[in-house]
């Protein structure tokens, strides 16, 4: 059979889990979605008015399926840890079972197992202001939506994992260069999610045999991006500096991602792989 895939962080068309989706699907691989709460109701939707089809055509013509979209909410990992404003907020009343714990417990009552986990979430509600003038409670946020999220997924999901299975999660150069802009903690997160990439691929290789790595994607307009603010920005001065002058599109990033969650590199493990179209190779601008 194929492999079946549980993506989390996809709540429209336009972000990289989408894109990294669609590559899986071309690939033949079965699509489980993890989606925000409060994103939930209008992504499925979308997804069932077929707002998004035009976006859900593969190179053969078919169009991707989703087996089934989950609610998750990664900054939760078990339902005792869940405040009582969240749990009456009306965009979470309809939904249950979305916490980290409980979304693993629910795919393998549903599926058994799977073999391939995708991590393409971030949040940070103080990235537009400065690290000097970000509070210790944004900070903590940030860490807590954008790194902590990825080990506890890895906790819940590697156990259901198949031996030879792969997970990939999406950072960015800010992590080991200075982006002005880039605030509110969120270069911090990502430096926090490569260092536990190699960590995480030690204790997850050693004892499932299961691979870790993340791409460290160049700028793409997606709504997280377009919250921070300057993405267009930061795609003109990529388009002008990198070694690949062009606009990086999403699909770029998601046959990357096939190709990390697949065995054609059933040797890369504790990687951060570059899909910016060279970009973070420059060392001075020209
Ligand atoms: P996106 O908006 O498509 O994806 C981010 C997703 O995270 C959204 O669907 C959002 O609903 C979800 N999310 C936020 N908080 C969550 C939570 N607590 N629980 C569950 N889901 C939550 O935007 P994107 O830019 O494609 O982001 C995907 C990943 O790519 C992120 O890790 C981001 O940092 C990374 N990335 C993006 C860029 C870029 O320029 N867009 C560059 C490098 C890396």
């Amino acid at each position: 059979r194929g492999k079946r895939a549980f993506i989390a962080g996809i709540a429209d068309e336009n972000g990289y889990g989408w894109a990294i989706a669609k590559s899986l699907a071309a690939a033949g691989a079965e699509i489980l979605v993890g989606t925000w709460v409060p994103a939930m109701n209008i992504f499925e939707t979308s997804l069932r008015r077929g707002k998004f089809d035009a976006s859900r055509v593969l190179p053969d013509g078919s169009l991707m399926e989703i087996t089934k979209v989950y609610p998750l909410d990664a900054v939760f990992d078990h339902p005792e840890d869940v405040p009582e404003d969240i749990k009456s907020n009306r965009r979470y009343a309809g939904y249950s079972n979305w916490t980290v714990q409980e979304v693993a417990e629910c795919v393998k009552k549903d599926f058994g197992t799977i073999d391939i986990l995708v991590h393409s979430l971030a949040n940070g509600p103080e990235v537009s202001k400065p690290l000097l003038e970000t509070s210790r409670k944004g900070y903590l946020a940030a860490l807590s939506a954008s790194s902590y999220s990825y080990v506890s997924l890895l906790k819940h999901f590697v156990p259901i994992m198949n031996p030879g299975g792969a997970t990939i999660s999406l950072t960015h150069n800010a992590s080991e260069r200075i982006i002005p802009g880039y605030g509110g903690g969120m270069s911090s997160a990502k430096a926090a999610l490569e260092s536990d990439t190699r960590v995480l691929a030690f204790e997850a290789g050693r004892r499932y045999k299961v691979r870790i790595n993340t791409i460290s994607a160049g700028p793409l307009r997606s709504r997280a991006a377009k919250a921070i603010g300057f993405v267009d920005t930061m795609i003109e001065y990529s388009i002008n500096n990198a070694p690949l002058q062009k606009e990086l599109v999403a699909d770029e990033v998601g046959n990357a991602a096939a190709f990390l969650l697949s065995p054609l590199s059933s040797a890369i493990t504790g990687s951060v792989v570059y899909v910016d179209n060279g970009l973070n190779a420059m060392g001075m601008a020209v």
